[in-house]
């Protein structure tokens, strides 16, 4: 998918040099800040997925460290970056109407710097949509130059000049980038970067590179030092992070994992995501010892059709899925399960989908985040002949979400006169509540009578009664 041939793709540097380059910006900008005499600030928008969200943390931090002040209004912002998705036409369409919308910024506003980056225009079609469509864009980054921020500013502000970085999908993974965390209590940690698995709808293995592990004493002493500092959950993300450590022989996503959870301190883990055909069972005794480890697994079955299976090239049966639920609900008795369906890929029959609806009833997911098949440029399903019409999919959908409601409604309910463990990660609302999630992934809204702080806290609420969309209750 990548043909480098028309975009600049010069960029060879180093972290090291880069902190030549940083010199160079962080003298830019001061002497702007002189110039203008107001600071000058950076607004950064992320689309899609949580590991965009962890990247946009690190693109921030750069940009912080390099003399920006974070804008709370894109209005104000004399940087702006986007960090794109490519998952789902969607989201692109998205992001290009944002793009569009910066237009009238930039005339107000000509010294503002706009950039595009990560998966979105990893994509050679896309630089050149942005390149005919978006003559106001400064630059624009792939997935894996994070590191590379002050080397393409200090291009861009230099020699005043549009550039786009198509990057290397197999660029090693950089450490030591400034990270500007958006919470205060809950933490992502990417624990490894790109994917192998080629399932046929998706661009994220074109768009992200191949599977690239973090070094597990490097996550093990971030984790360690956000524990400390204080963050009460921690997500350890990757685009299938069973296989973390099948790269470079480093150890399994299980040890991993273990380490994590015996480190000391009052925290909770999450990850995702999960690829059913590597769940093994060294990762389901690990969760079921460690009662820090989230009593939730997200588990995408995409479809619940063997034949629409293989066709998406997932590699798993739906036996082969439902063993392994059935080993965690064995193993681990409280676990609930989430998955992500996607409704109407390309020859998938009324049958087909019935199925999809059989499984989703035997697992009893907690949350389905179901997608209409959307096709990716340069994609073996973008070629498959798809004759599923607008109202068939809508029917689809609609039904799967009709089914999902009433079975949520009933498990909701049974949460109903239980006591739950919550991690409070809001302060108290204009109308006196506060929010949180169980270890269950459940959105709890709940009063407190009491004068305590407890944004940050793990509290006990009584769930009184539910919907099917949270659940609600009072402290304890
Ligand atoms: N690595 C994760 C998530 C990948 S993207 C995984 O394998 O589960 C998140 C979800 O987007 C996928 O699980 C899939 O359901 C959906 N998705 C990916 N490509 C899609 C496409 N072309 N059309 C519709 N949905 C898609
Ligand atoms: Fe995409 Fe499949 Fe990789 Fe998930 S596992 S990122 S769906 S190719």
């Amino acid at each position: 998918m990548k043909n480098t041939s028309n975009v600049l793709n010069e960029i060879t540097s180093d972290i090291e040099n880069q902190k030549k380059y940083a010199k160079r910006v962080r003298k830019i900008i001061a002497e702007k800040i002189d110039r203008k005499k107001r600071p000058l600030y950076v607004f950064i928008q992320t689309f899609g997925c949580q590991q965009n969200e962890a990247d946009s943390e690190r693109l921030l931090g750069s940009a912080l460290s390099l003399g920006y002040e974070k804008a709370d209004f894109i209005e104000n912002a004399d940087l702006v970056i986007f960090n794109t998705c490519a998952v789902r036409e969607h989201a692109e369409l998205k992001a290009f109407s944002k793009t569009g919308q910066l237009k009238h910024l930039k005339e107000k506003n000509p010294d503002l710097l706009i950039g595009l980056w990560g998966c979105m225009v990893n994509q050679e079609h896309r630089i050149d949509e942005i390149k005919h469509n978006y003559p106001y864009v400064n630059f624009v980054a792939g997935t894996n130059m994070l590191h590379r921020l002050p080397e393409i500013l200090c291009d861009v502000l230099e020699n005043n000049r549009r550039r786009y970085y198509v990057d290397d999908s197999d660029y090693p993974v950089v450490e030591g980038i400034p990270v500007k965390r958006e919470s205060d209590i809950k933490a992502w940690i990417s624990i490894m970067y790109g994917c192998n698995n080629y399932c046929t709808y998706c661009v994220v293995p074109y768009v992200r590179g191949r599977e690239r592990s973090r070094n597990a004493d490097v996550i093990v002493d971030e984790a360690k030092s956000l524990i400390e500092s204080g963050y009460k959950e921690i997500t350890l993300l990757g685009q299938n992070v069973n296989s973390y450590g099948s790269d470079k022989n480093e150890v399994s996503f299980a040890k991993l994992l273990e380490r994590i959870a015996a480190l000391d301190g009052d925290f909770i883990i999450r990850f995702m995501t999960s690829h059913p055909k590597d769940v093994s069972d060294e990762l389901i005794d690990v969760i079921a010892k460690y009662d820090k480890i989230e009593r939730h697994f997200h588990l995408p079955i995409q479809s619940g059709s063997d034949e629409i299976l293989r066709k998406m090239n997932r590699k798993y049966t739906t036996d082969a899925y439902l063993k392994v639920v059935e080993k965690l609900k064995k193993a681990i008795p409280d676990i609930v399960f989430t998955t992500d369906i996607i409704v109407a890929f390309p020859g998938a029959t009324d049958e087909d989908f019935n199925q999809t609806l059989d499984i989703c009833e035997k697992v009893g997911y907690d949350s389905i985040y179901s997608f209409v098949f959307s096709p990716r440029k340069g994609t073996p399903a973008e070629k498959m002949e798809n004759n599923i019409t607008e109202a068939q999919k809508n029917e689809r959908m609609a039904k799967l979400l009709a089914e999902h409601r009433e079975r949520i409604v009933k498990i909701n309910k049974s949460y109903e006169n239980t006591v739950q463990k919550v991690l409070c990660d809001t302060r108290r609302n204009e109308s006196g509540f506060y929010f949180g999630k169980t270890s269950t992934f459940k959105l709890v809204k709940f009063t407190y009578e009491g004068n305590n702080n407890i944004y940050g806290k793990f509290v006990n609420v009584l769930i009184t009664s539910s919907g099917d969309a949270m659940l609600y209750g009072k402290m304890i």
